[in-house]
Protein backbone atom coordinates (compact mmCIF):
# COMPACT_ATOMS: atom_id res chain seq x y z
CA UNK A 1 0.00 0.00 0.00
CA UNK A 2 1.13 3.80 -1.06
CA UNK A 3 0.32 5.92 2.18
CA UNK A 4 0.86 8.79 -0.20
CA UNK A 5 -2.92 7.40 -1.65
CA UNK A 6 -5.00 7.28 0.83
CA UNK A 7 -8.69 6.33 -0.06
CA UNK A 8 -11.31 8.52 -0.18
CA UNK A 9 -14.07 6.83 -0.52
CA UNK A 10 -13.16 2.51 -0.40
CA UNK A 11 -16.75 0.97 -0.92
CA UNK A 12 -18.37 -1.31 -3.16
CA UNK A 13 -18.86 0.68 -6.50
CA UNK A 14 -19.15 4.04 -4.88
CA UNK A 15 -17.72 7.26 -7.27
CA UNK A 16 -18.05 10.67 -6.68
CA UNK A 17 -21.42 11.04 -8.94
CA UNK A 18 -22.93 8.40 -6.18
CA UNK A 19 -26.84 9.88 -5.84
CA UNK A 20 -26.96 11.16 -1.89
CA UNK A 21 -30.30 12.05 -0.29
CA UNK A 22 -30.72 13.79 2.90
CA UNK A 23 -32.38 12.04 6.23
CA UNK A 24 -33.19 10.74 8.96
CA UNK A 25 -32.67 7.22 9.20
CA UNK A 26 -32.46 4.55 13.05
CA UNK A 27 -31.55 1.27 13.00
CA UNK A 28 -29.99 -0.58 15.55
CA UNK A 29 -28.21 -4.50 16.57
CA UNK A 30 -30.09 -7.56 16.95
CA UNK A 31 -29.95 -7.14 20.62
CA UNK A 32 -30.48 -3.63 21.27
CA UNK A 33 -27.35 -2.45 22.98
CA UNK A 34 -26.14 -0.67 19.94
CA UNK A 35 -28.26 2.05 18.10
CA UNK A 36 -27.09 3.96 14.95
CA UNK A 37 -28.75 7.14 13.81
CA UNK A 38 -28.07 8.75 10.61
CA UNK A 39 -29.10 12.35 10.23
CA UNK A 40 -27.78 13.74 7.08
CA UNK A 41 -25.98 12.64 3.58
CA UNK A 42 -26.28 9.04 2.88
CA UNK A 43 -26.59 7.04 -0.36
CA UNK A 44 -30.09 5.16 -0.62
CA UNK A 45 -28.67 2.33 -2.43
CA UNK A 46 -27.04 -1.08 -1.23
CA UNK A 47 -23.65 -2.12 -2.22
CA UNK A 48 -22.10 -6.32 -2.34
CA UNK A 49 -18.84 -7.27 -1.92
CA UNK A 50 -17.69 -10.67 -2.46
CA UNK A 51 -14.29 -10.97 -1.19
CA UNK A 52 -12.73 -13.58 0.80
CA UNK A 53 -12.80 -11.19 3.37
CA UNK A 54 -15.44 -10.27 3.62
CA UNK A 55 -17.58 -13.17 2.77
CA UNK A 56 -15.62 -14.41 6.06
CA UNK A 57 -16.55 -11.81 8.49
CA UNK A 58 -20.41 -11.68 7.09
CA UNK A 59 -21.26 -15.72 6.58
CA UNK A 60 -21.06 -14.86 2.82
CA UNK A 61 -22.58 -11.92 1.74
CA UNK A 62 -21.62 -8.51 2.26
CA UNK A 63 -23.88 -5.42 2.14
CA UNK A 64 -23.31 -2.09 2.78
CA UNK A 65 -24.50 2.05 2.26
CA UNK A 66 -22.57 4.91 2.25
CA UNK A 67 -23.27 7.66 4.84
CA UNK A 68 -21.63 10.89 5.53
CA UNK A 69 -19.19 10.57 8.96
CA UNK A 70 -20.85 13.76 10.10
CA UNK A 71 -24.39 12.30 9.75
CA UNK A 72 -23.77 9.69 11.72
CA UNK A 73 -24.18 8.68 15.88
CA UNK A 74 -23.80 5.73 17.22
CA UNK A 75 -24.81 4.79 20.84
CA UNK A 76 -23.98 1.50 22.91
CA UNK A 77 -21.07 0.02 23.01
CA UNK A 78 -19.17 -1.67 19.74
CA UNK A 79 -16.37 -3.64 19.18
CA UNK A 80 -13.70 -2.60 16.36
CA UNK A 81 -11.52 -4.72 14.70
CA UNK A 82 -8.78 -3.53 12.42
CA UNK A 83 -9.58 -5.52 9.21
CA UNK A 84 -7.27 -3.45 6.91
CA UNK A 85 -4.53 -1.00 7.85
CA UNK A 86 -7.22 1.44 6.03
CA UNK A 87 -10.25 -0.21 7.60
CA UNK A 88 -12.23 -1.18 10.05
CA UNK A 89 -14.71 -4.08 10.92
CA UNK A 90 -17.22 -3.10 13.65
CA UNK A 91 -19.50 -5.51 15.52
CA UNK A 92 -22.19 -5.49 19.50
CA UNK A 93 -20.03 -7.06 21.49
CA UNK A 94 -23.13 -8.58 23.07
CA UNK A 95 -25.21 -10.29 20.24
CA UNK A 96 -22.56 -10.35 17.91
CA UNK A 97 -24.46 -7.90 14.99
CA UNK A 98 -22.28 -6.44 12.28
CA UNK A 99 -22.26 -2.88 12.33
CA UNK A 100 -19.99 -1.28 9.79
CA UNK A 101 -17.09 -1.52 7.84
CA UNK A 102 -15.07 2.09 8.03
CA UNK A 103 -13.08 3.85 5.83
CA UNK A 104 -10.14 5.05 8.85
CA UNK A 105 -7.42 7.55 8.99
CA UNK A 106 -4.49 8.08 10.16
CA UNK A 107 -6.28 8.52 13.57
CA UNK A 108 -8.44 5.91 13.19
CA UNK A 109 -11.63 8.30 12.70
CA UNK A 110 -14.13 7.47 9.94
CA UNK A 111 -13.70 9.30 6.51
CA UNK A 112 -17.28 7.83 6.20
CA UNK A 113 -19.45 5.16 7.21
CA UNK A 114 -20.31 1.74 5.16
CA UNK A 115 -23.30 0.42 7.27
CA UNK A 116 -25.25 -2.46 7.01
CA UNK A 117 -28.37 -2.02 5.37
CA UNK A 118 -30.03 -4.62 7.91
CA UNK A 119 -30.00 -2.66 10.50
CA UNK A 120 -32.52 0.02 9.13
CA UNK A 121 -35.69 -0.62 8.35
CA UNK A 122 -35.98 1.68 5.78
CA UNK A 123 -33.21 0.40 4.00
CA UNK A 124 -35.18 -3.11 3.38
CA UNK A 125 -36.86 -1.08 0.60
CA UNK A 126 -33.66 0.03 -1.03
CA UNK A 127 -32.02 -1.42 -4.62
CA UNK A 128 -28.90 -2.97 -5.12
CA UNK A 129 -26.36 -0.30 -6.73
CA UNK A 130 -23.23 -2.50 -7.12
CA UNK A 131 -21.31 -5.58 -6.84
CA UNK A 132 -17.43 -5.73 -6.36
CA UNK A 133 -15.46 -9.30 -6.52
CA UNK A 134 -18.13 -10.51 -8.52
CA UNK A 135 -15.72 -13.30 -9.70
CA UNK A 136 -15.41 -14.32 -6.52
CA UNK A 137 -18.48 -14.96 -5.29
CA UNK A 138 -19.73 -18.28 -3.49
CA UNK A 139 -21.54 -20.44 -5.90
CA UNK A 140 -24.78 -20.37 -3.71
CA UNK A 141 -24.83 -16.18 -3.64
CA UNK A 142 -25.89 -14.96 -7.39
CA UNK A 143 -27.51 -11.28 -7.59
CA UNK A 144 -29.83 -10.80 -10.41
CA UNK A 145 -29.78 -7.33 -11.80
CA UNK A 146 -28.69 -4.37 -14.41
CA UNK A 147 -26.22 -3.10 -11.30
CA UNK A 148 -22.91 -2.62 -12.10
CA UNK A 149 -20.70 -5.16 -11.22
CA UNK A 150 -16.69 -5.33 -10.95
CA UNK A 151 -14.23 -8.12 -10.95
CA UNK A 152 -11.74 -8.21 -8.34
CA UNK A 153 -8.93 -7.37 -10.81
CA UNK A 154 -11.10 -4.42 -12.00
CA UNK A 155 -11.80 -3.09 -8.32
CA UNK A 156 -8.01 -3.66 -7.66
CA UNK A 157 -6.59 -1.84 -10.43
CA UNK A 158 -8.97 1.03 -9.77
CA UNK A 159 -8.33 1.57 -5.77
CA UNK A 160 -4.87 0.68 -5.61
CA UNK A 161 -4.22 1.16 -2.02
CA UNK A 162 -6.18 -2.45 -1.33
CA UNK A 163 -3.71 -4.76 -0.35
CA UNK A 164 -5.38 -7.62 -2.29
CA UNK A 165 -8.01 -10.32 -1.59
CA UNK A 166 -7.10 -13.15 1.00
CA UNK A 167 -6.69 -16.70 -0.29
ZN1 LIG B 1 -26.37 -6.17 19.99
ZN1 LIG C 1 -15.10 -7.14 0.61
Amino acid sequence: MNSTTAPSNPDPGASPSSSTTTGHLTGHCLCGAVNITVQGEHDPRVGACHCRMCQRWSGGLFLCFTADASAVTVTGEVTRYRSSTFAERAFCPRCGSHLWFNDVDDGGQPRSYELMPGLFDAARSWPLRSEIYVDRAMASVHLAGEHRRKSRAEYEAQNPYVEGDME
